[in-house]
């Protein structure tokens, strides 16, 4: 009999009690102890005195450098701050291109020279940190001159405590860069994206609004994600090793009744949303709403929207606390974006927006008539951005996991395409169609403009298939991956629509002073850009195949894996577009490409060796054991001298249980000299196209016979938990 499967069977049916021991919410109300473990403006207050708290606020607004005086009271007030709180170590929290985030704990306590002992902590500590970074990818950045990477505090993102059991941790935000500036993280990049998108928002703002001075781009991203009990995610090797089933037959049942999704939540995932949304607030990320999602075991957690870079970070921490959250109700978050073949994958939806310092979300469609131009600008230049770096937009979202999600029969497409619904669509026809870019046709477009209703309020025009919507006030980009960094593709929308506005605005200028006025102007580009933009505009569904013909007559890419999807980043346009926007080198650009085609390679070489071992040493065994059993019991039949017809399906059964058997064996020889000849190459690209092409399908033929086994072998026998069992066993 199989032990590891039905022991863990065993270990869930008996486990009770633990659920809600963790669950408790100080004096039950969420605004007493919101945001109480970060060091936010009420902490800096109570901490600094005025001068050095205006001086710092200053600093961090204008993004001027801090004095070293100043840095100086920063950083005790903080150490005073988290030792108040039993904090004992610092760290310089980072997110290096793995995905997840890094930190290095260092004490407060130190060893004078004479002897005296003290707690630590001054500007210097504060603003640069030198981690032993070698391991970090760097993509070659590092080798060739310099082996060190920097953190930098970034104090754009306030600094927070992280409790860990007992212990209690001083993180702060920083942006992780070689000795020579180049950035090895998502974080720097985007940074500088803002500030790249900030500058042209502002200045085609200023055309409206004078008093425009500050735009930030807002993130609310959905994080959608599985969890399974630690015992049956403890005796599958692939789970541990990999974040998804290799193998496994689907479950008869799967999400086909749509009883899962909304549905009531199980008591016991219900005490971990709740004790992890304590833990969420503590750290002062607002999370609001949770849920079911569509596939059986999984579930979603939104926050409410904030600016972008907290939101990033926000949900970086996120991913951290839900995997230690887990660990105390023994069960095992899953962030693979495809943990189960056959249902829903996981996904992060970014909903993403730009605000203004006066209070206005320039993606709202508003009840200003006046003002409505300004939105029609806002979301017209996005469209045509997105329009014309589809695929770099496509690249940020390119990885091992996702690529089973996007184009593979799974939400959303591949091919990158705009919904904006039916309302706009007819205010976009009639102003390309109908309406003329003089005196008049303005007069006409603001009166168009502002019979728009309140979108915001009106949901029902929602398309699930589409993987870039504009819902309501903000479009919501539906291709990141549950598991990614939002940075990535935020680092790239931040930048194709700067870019977008800084060529608007010259066109306009150019047009005003050839003395056409404002409006007439606006107009006249606008109405350009919704013809030029049409073909990624599609409000049908996504996932047909009429669509992938059309889209392909449309002239619009699909490129289901990451190897080319990852092309488009070192595409002329492409370098051309971070380079001048000041986003990225050249050098950078080519680093952060090797190190994503690394972290392709490594994944499936993982996954890979992994499934090999499975069927060799699981899978194998098991169904030579059965098929044996089947043998004794043909001969012994036969010694009775009975007819054929009773061991008939015996034989049938043996005959296919072979045929499988040597199949997979066939398939793993040939995986093992596929992965061979992949190493070999010494080209990221290559290499990583040959384990697209070469390995990949082989993997899959494999799991195909594993399955197949599975539902010829005794289900005694048959080693890994089953689907079933991983789904719907709680
Ligand atoms: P759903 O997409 O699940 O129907 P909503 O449309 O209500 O849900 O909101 C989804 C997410 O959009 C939330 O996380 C919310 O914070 C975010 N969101 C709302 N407004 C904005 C905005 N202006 N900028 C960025 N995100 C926003
Ligand atoms: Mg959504």
């Amino acid at each position: 009999m199989s032990l590891s499967r039905f022991q863990a069977l065993d270990t869930i049916l008996n486990r009770s009690g633990f659920e809600l021991e963790y669950v408790d919410i100080p004096d039950g109300r969420i605004s007493s102890f919101f945001g109480c473990n970060v060091f936010n403006d009420e902490a800096m207050k109570e901490y600094m005195n005025e001068e050095a708290f205006n001086n710092v606020k200053l600093a961090i607004e204008s993004g001027a450098k801090l004095s070293r005086e100043d840095a100086d009271v920063v950083a005790d007030a903080m150490k005073r701050w988290a030792m108040d709180r039993g904090a004992t170590h610092y760290t310089h929290w980072f997110q290096p291109l793995t995905g997840r985030t890094a930190e290095k704990h260092d004490s407060f306590f130190t060893l004078k020279p004479d002897g005296t002992v003290l707690e630590e902590f001054d500007g210097d500590t504060l603003v640069q940190q030198e981690p032993d970074g070698s391991s970090f990818p760097g993509g070659g950045l590092r080798s060739t001159f310099e082996a060190r990477g920097y953190t930098a505090w970034d104090p754009s993102s306030p600094a927070f405590i992280l409790e860990v059991s007992e212990g209690k941790t001083l993180c702060i935000p920083t942006i992780f860069v070689t000795y020579g500036g180049d950035s090895l993280d998502y974080k720097l990049p985007m940074l500088k994206s803002q500030a790249y998108l900030e500058k042209a928002a502002i200045s085609v703002c200023q055309l409206f609004d004078e008093s425009v001075t500050k735009v930030i781009t807002t993130l609310g991203w959905e994080q959608e994600y599985f969890l399974v009990d630690e015992a049956l995610f403890h005796a599958r090797p692939d789970l541990l090793l990999t974040g998804r089933t290799l193998l496994g037959k689907h479950s008869p049942k799967g999400q086909q009744l749509d009883d899962h999704y909304f549905g009531s939540i199980p008591e016991r995932v219900y005490a971990y949303m709740r004790d992890l949304e304590t833990e969420c607030h503590k750290l002062g990320i607002p999370v609001r709403t949770r849920h079911n999602e569509v596939g059986p075991g999984q579930y979603e957690l939104a926050p409410m929207y904030e600016e972008s870079n907290l939101a990033v970070d926000h949900n970086q921490l996120l991913m951290d606390l839900m995997d230690r959250v887990g660990r105390r109700h023994k069960l095992r978050v899953l962030l693979h974006e495809k943990p189960f073949a056959g249902v829903n994958g996981s996904g992060k939806h970014n909903n993403w927006s730009m605000s203004t310092n006066t209070g206005r979300n320039l993606l709202s469609p508003g009840k200003q008539p006046g003002k409505n131009l300004l939105f029609l600008t806002f979301f017209m230049n996005t469209i045509q951005a997105v329009y014309r770096y589809a695929d770099i937009l496509r690249a940020s979202v390119a990885s091992a996991s996702n690529d089973h999600r996007l184009g593979a029969n799974e939400a959303p497409p591949a091919i990158i395409s705009v919904f904006i619904g039916q309302t706009l669509t007819e205010v976009l026809d009639k102003l390309e169609a109908g309406i003329d870019a003089d005196a008049a046709g303005v007069k006409e477009a603001l009166d168009l403009l502002s019979k728009i209703p309140n979108l915001e309020l009106d949901n029902t025009d929602r398309n699930r298939t589409s993987p870039f919507a504009f819902t309501g006030n903000k479009f919501e980009i539906r291709m990141v991956g549950s598991s990614m960094n939002c940075a990535a593709p935020m680092t790239v929308m931040n930048t194709i629509v700067g870019r977008q506005l800084v060529e608007f605005k010259a066109e306009l200028d150019s047009l005003m002073k050839g003395g056409t006025s404002r409006d007439e102007a606006i107009l006249a580009i606008l109405k350009r850009y919704i013809t030029e933009s049409k073909p990624i505009r599609f409000e049908g569904d996504g996932y047909s195949e009429d669509w992938k013909e059309e889209a392909a007559r449309r002239g619009l890419s699909n490129t289901p894996n990451t190897p080319d999807a990852l092309g488009a980043y070192l595409s002329k346009a492409s370098i051309e577009l971070f380079t001048s926007s000041g986003v990225f080198t050249e050098r950078e650009m080519h680093a952060h490409y090797d190190v994503m085609c690394e972290n392709y390679i490594l994944k499936l070489q993982i996954e890979s060796r992994t499934l090999g071992e499975m069927v060799v040493n699981h899978i194998l065994p098991a169904a030579i054991g059965y098929q044996s059993q089947l043998a004794d019991n043909i001969l012994k039949l036969k010694e009775l001298g009975l007819p054929e017809n009773t061991y008939e399906a015996q034989m049938d059964i043996v005959k296919l249980i072979s045929e499988n058997i040597v199949n997979i064996k066939l398939a793993v020889n040939q995986m093992t000299d596929v992965r061979k000849q992949a190493n070999a190459r010494e080209d990221a690209t290559a290499k990583a196209k040959a384990y697209c092409y070469d390995v990949k399908p082989l993997m899959e033929d494999i799991r195909t016979y594993a399955d197949r086994l599975e539902y010829l072998v005794d289900d005694r026998e048959w080693p890994m938990i089953k689907y079933r069992e991983l789904m719907f066993v709680r």
